[in-house]
C-alpha cells in the first residue's frame, strides 16, 4: 500500500512536471505567434512608409517611423520575456522549486523591461536591422543611386573579419564577400556558400576558419548580414567607378 502510494506520488510529480512543461510550451508558442504578428506589422509599416515617402507625406512617414519604434520595443520586450521563461524552465528542469513561479517571472520581466528602458536610442533602434532596413528603403525613394549615410556613429563595431576590422574579403575564398553571413558566436563573417560548403564537408559543424578563433559554427549560428552586404556592394560600385576612370585615363594617354 505504502509502495503504491509512493509510486502514485512519483507519478503525480512527473505529471506535474509534464504539465508545467506543457504550460511553458504553450507560453513559448503564444509568444512565437505574437512575434510573427509583429514582424508582419513591421513589414507592413515599412511598405506603407515607402508609399508615403513617394508622395512626400513627410509627417505621415514620421508617424510610421514612430510606429516602427513601438513595434521594435514590443519585439524586444517579447524576446526578453522569452529569455526569462527559458531561464526559469532550465532552473525547473534542474530540479529547482519555486514557491510562486509567476511572481519570479513577473519580477524578472520587470527587471528586463527596466534594463531595456535604460538602453540608448541608438542601441534600441539605430542598430536594429528592421529599423535600418526601413530607413534604407525610405532613403532609396529619393536617392536611388546614393548610399545612405550611416545611422550609427560606430557603424563598424560589429563587423570583424579576421583580425582585420572592416575587411570585405571572405577569409575562406579570399575574394570579396558574397552573400555575407556572420557567426553569432564570434562575429566573424564569410561568404555564405563558402562556409556552408565547408560545413557540409565537415558533418554540419565547422571550427571557425579564422586562426585562433575555434568556435564550433553550425548553420543556425550564421546570420545574414545586410549591413555588410551593403558595404560590399558600395565598395564594388566604387571600384567599378575607379576602373572606368582608369580606362578614361588610358584612352587619353593612347590619344
Ligand atoms: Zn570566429
Amino acid at each position: 500500500m505504502s509502495g503504491r502510494r509512493s509510486s502514485g506520488s512519483l507519478e503525480g510529480n512527473t505529471s506535474l512536471a509534464l504539465s508545467e512543461n506543457m504550460e511553458y510550451d504553450n507560453l513559448f508558442r503564444d509568444s512565437e505567434a505574437l512575434s510573427q504578428y509583429i514582424s508582419k506589422g513591421i513589414n507592413y509599416v515599412t511598405e506603407v512608409a515607402v508609399d508615403l515617402e513617394e508622395v512626400d507625406e513627410k509627417e505621415k512617414v514620421q508617424r510610421m517611423d514612430d510606429s516602427l519604434r513601438n513595434m521594435i520595443d514590443i519585439e524586444n520586450k517579447l524576446s526578453a520575456q522569452k529569455e526569462v521563461l527559458e531561464r526559469i524552465k532550465i532552473r525547473t528542469n534542474n530540479g529547482r522549486k519555486f514557491d510562486d513561479v509567476v511572481e519570479v517571472y513577473d519580477q524578472e520581466c520587470e527587471k528586463a523591461v527596466k534594463d531595456y528602458s535604460q538602453v540608448s536610442e541608438e542601441e534600441k533602434y539605430l542598430k536594429n536591422e528592421n529599423y535600418e532596413d526601413f530607413r534604407q528603403k525610405i532613403w532609396e525613394v529619393k536617392h536611388p543611386n546614393e548610399p545612405m549615410p550611416s545611422l550609427n556613429q560606430n557603424d563598424d563595431d560589429d563587423i570583424v573579419v579576421g583580425h582585420q576590422k572592416d575587411s570585405l574579403t571572405c577569409p575562406i575564398t579570399t575574394l570579396p564577400l558574397e552573400n555575407p553571413v556572420t557567426s553569432d558566436l564570434c562575429k566573424h563573417s564569410f561568404s555564405k556558400e563558402a562556409i556552408l560548403s565547408l560545413m557540409r564537408q565537415n558533418g554540419n559543424v565547422v571550427p571557425c576558419p579564422i586562426p585562433g578563433c575555434e568556435k564550433q559554427i553550425m548553420e543556425h549560428n550564421l546570420k545574414e548580414n545586410k549591413r555588410l552586404e551593403r558595404k560590399v556592394a558600395l565598395e564594388n560600385k566604387k571600384k567599378k567607378k575607379s576602373n572606368k576612370m582608369d580606362d578614361i585615363e588610358y584612352t587619353n594617354i593612347d590619344d
